[in-house]
């Protein structure tokens, strides 16, 4: 499918409100998530009987001419044939309950697998394998439909959206951010996606919208992001500002209610059972006790992603309207959490989901992404004087210099020498005219890109004085031969928010 492609000076953006729908209103939303599955199993059926129709015709001999038709799969060719099916067929005589666009959602899915399918198996599809599209099961699918035209409204009371046939529902929270933008024109609803997840039905309105200009504060600082485990974030500045993000690690804080809640629920009658006369694996019809503890265990789950996605965006949100220019590096997270001491702990800080967040917001906010190259080594380097150590153990918190007297926080030191890429960056854009900020960082620009085994540059911080006051210089604090005692000094910093040197 063609991407939307929003009007200059738009963007396009999703509103999501929780929904409370009426018990009539429940079962109507069971009922068209069920329709798109039911329209996507019929079509997938559809193909694969095609194409089995054909290899065997082939097996016998017979000429590709004379074979039976290849069956038409596209979007408009599957929406024609289960128009004609739904009538003739007796099994499908309840189509009328349900919008159309539930039909058109499942079409739609199983149009987007095949296409994905194929695309995979000659190449031209980047990512992992894309497999051969699987009958959806009701357990299986998450339940949603998506409307494209239609009656589709954010109602003015704020408190209510309209849907195709579903009708009026009441929402959850207020939609007074979507609803006030509509009201002065400067918003256009594309389309509206209802899914249930986390335990509740939710309505997401995919939207045109002019957003409020907000520019950088500092737009000609740029800030250096080490993502991390001891903490969230470090960020040090270019004018030498340093702040530590704790890690609110909501996961580990909710294991304990985890582990009783899943042995609430292995101690139900659920889904999975055995023949006591065979001793084989059967399913067998889940207790109503198991679902409630299902649930319960849901809510524990979504409690900690609601939490953990809140902070992330007030991160995330501050970052780019504070900072031009944001560097962060460029992380194989895939790679990362294949190592099952930290996966759990990188999962939690979610580092692909701030990457994708800071990504279209400093798009938003007219700022800068520079990614730094994935084999910069941003923690081995010194962020003084530019030294590369050999080797640089995870456990080693602290970065102590073998050429020079810097002993710094390993992890600010790493968003130090970031920070630094983005000065270099800074320095060569304002020599060459080109304008810092106003460009969107829909690709973000990757600094120092020469190859992995490329050394890092020496870095001298002095290089940048001139431009907003102090440089990225390091604190004479945080020398050996003046501090006394350097490690515990920066440890003070660690427990809120704080910009500028200690
Ligand atoms: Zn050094």
């Amino acid at each position: 499918m063609r991407k939307f492609q929003a009007r200059e000076g738009s963007v396009v953006q999703a509103y999501k409100f929780a929904l409370d729908p009426t018990c009539a209103q429940l079962r109507s939303l069971v009922s068209h998530a069920g329709a798109a599955r039911v329209a996507y199993n019929w079509a997938l059926a559809r193909v694969k009987a095609n194409w089995d129709q054909r290899a065997a015709e082939a097996s016998y001999g017979i000429a590709e001419e004379d074979l039976t038709p290849w069956v038409d799969w596209s979007l408009p060719g599957l929406r024609r044939a289960w128009n004609q099916a739904k009538r003739a067929d007796a099994r499908y005589g309840w189509w009328a309950a349900n919008s159309k666009e539930s039909y058109n959602t499942g079409l739609a899915n199983l149009n987007a697998a095949l296409s994905n399918w194929q695309a995979s198996r000659t190449g031209t599809r980047k990512g992992p394998k894309a497999g051969f599209p699987r009958f959806k099961t009701k357990r299986r699918t998450t339940p949603a439909i998506r409307f494209t035209t239609g009656a589709i409204r954010v109602e003015p009371d704020r408190k209510h959206v309209t849907l195709p046939v579903l009708g009026t529902i009441k929402t959850h929270e207020s939609t007074r951010k979507l609803q006030r933008r509509i009201a002065d024109g400067r918003a256009r609803v594309l389309s509206a996606t209802v899914r249930f997840e986390r335990g509740r039905w939710f309505a997401s309105f995919q939207v045109e919208v002019e957003r409020d200009q907000r520019p950088p504060a500092r737009p000609l600082v740029a800030a250096g992001v080490d993502l991390g485990i001891t903490h969230l974030a470090v960020i040090a500045d270019t004018e030498g500002g340093v702040w530590y993000e704790p890690n609110p690690r909501h996961l580990d804080a909710t294991l304990k209610d985890l582990g009783r809640a899943n042995r609430r629920l292995s101690r139900r009658v659920g889904p999975a059972g055995f023949d006591p006369a065979t001793g084989a694996r059967v399913r067998r019809t889940p207790s109503r006790r198991w679902e409630k503890a299902k649930a319960r265990l849901a809510r524990v789950h979504a409690r900690v992603a609601n939490l953990r996605a809140d902070g992330l965006h007030q991160l995330t949100t501050a970052l780019t309207r504070e900072f031009g220019v944001v560097v962060v590096e460029d992380l194989h997270v895939a790679g990362m959490v294949r190592n099952h001491r930290l996966a759990r702990h990188i999962s939690d800080a979610s580092f692909a989901e701030f990457r994708r967040q800071i990504t279209y917001k400093t798009g938003w906010n007219g700022g800068t992404l520079l990614l730094a190259e994935r084999w910069f080594a941003s923690s081995k380097t010194c962020s003084d004087c530019g030294a590369v150590k050999a080797k640089l153990a995870l456990k080693v918190r602290v970065f102590d210099c073998d050429e020079c007297p810097l002993v710094l926080d390993r992890d600010e030191s790493a968003a130090r020498n970031l920070a630094a890429l983005a000065a270099e960056y800074l320095a060569q854009a304002c020599s060459t005219g080109t304008a810092v900020g106003g460009s969107l960082a829909e690709t973000p620009v990757s600094v120092n890109a020469r190859g992995a085994s490329r050394k890092t540059r020496r870095y001298h911080p002095d290089r940048v004085t001139g431009r907003g006051g102090r440089a990225g210089g390091v604190s004479p604090r945080t020398r050996k031969e003046t501090s006394t005692a350097p490690s515990p000094t920066r440890k003070t910093a660690r427990n809120g928010r704080s910009t500028g040197n200690p």
